[in-house]
């Protein structure tokens, strides 16, 4: 049997600088604390929990004997205000490409008459990135959500990190014909444009396609989607522990990516126990 893995799969420049903060941080100040999960993968999460990094999930939970690490997708302008009034530290994990695109919504809020976002409307980072907005927007999750927007005189359009990039332009080339000005800010990371790219080059050319990563995790889920369109047989996972041997049987060629939140490990477990069945 033959494993072809994605040429990019697994930890992104933003999530392994997220986690060095993270580990920086524990070593510097004493309760040490990320408000929400620091990345979409709860393996990950869990070993900070074991090493003593717990997570908040409300400001009501946060006091000034804490220090508080800002997660890799991004806050809300008012949580962040708030962490700066009331947490004892405040350690910025957040990724420069979630800031750039939250700077783009500010940006875009200032010269615009609408702004519409391509994203996942109750994902962390979309309600971060939205938090920047002081005019009227809509979340999208698809560019036939364009047909139904009025004509305006000048458009915003921006979209979360992890979108995809074809649905991306297939939006901004709708959204054209709805106003006389569309101002685009291109905020796709291009972590996820080269994970997008080389998940789909290797699930065009194996009978099977596993995409490992966390089920919460938007970048993973986003790959996944782009797999099976191409690969039915596609399997999204956590850990090694979903696989079985049925899935390999009589298939010779098997492809493996994961999201940028994936440590390698999860994914060498993965490309051993496929090496495991096919002996
Ligand atoms: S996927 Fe992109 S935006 Fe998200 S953490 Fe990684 S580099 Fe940053």
């Amino acid at each position: 049997m033959e494993i072809m893995v994605a040429r990019y799969a697994g930890f992104c420049f933003g999530v392994e600088r997220a986690i060095d903060i993270v580990k920086d941080a524990a070593k510097e100040y004493s309760s040490v604390v990320t408000f929400g999960p620091i990345i979409h993968n709860p393996q990950v999460v869990g070993e900070l929990k074991d090493a003593g990094v717990a997570t908040v999930k409300s400001l009501d939970e946060v006091s000034k004997d804490m220090s508080v690490v800002i997660r890799s997708h991004g806050i809300e302008r008012k949580e962040a205000e708030f962490l700066i009034e009331n947490a004892g530290n405040v350690v910025d994990a957040a990724c420069p490409f979630v800031k750039k695109a939250q700077r783009a919504a500010a940006r875009l809020s200032k010269s615009c008459d609408y702004i519409v976002i391509l994203g996942e409307s109750d994902h962390p980072e979309v309600k971060g990135i939205v938090s920047y907005i002081d005019i009227p927007y809509k979340v999208i999750e698809s560019a036939e959500e364009v047909d139904a927007l009025d004509y305006v005189e000048k458009y915003g359009f921006l979209a979360q990190t992890t979108q995809s990039i074809s649905i991306f332009e297939k939006s901004a080339e709708k959204l054209k014909q709805k106003c006389s000005e569309l101002s685009i800010a291109r905020t796709i990371c291009s972590a996820t444009e080269k994970r997008q790219e080389a998940a789909i080059e290797v699930a065009s050319k194996v009978e099977v396609m596993i995409v490992v990563g966390g089920k919460n995790s938007a970048n993973t889920t986003r790959l996944y989607h782009l797999c099976k369109e191409i690969c039915p047989h596609t399997y999204h996972i956590e850990t090694v522990s979903e696989l079985s041997v049925e899935m390999f049987q009589n298939i010779s060629k098997v492809g493996l990516t994961a999201g940028a939140s994936t440590p390698v490990y999860l994914l060498e477990k993965v490309r051993e126990y496929i090496l495991e069945v096919a002996r």
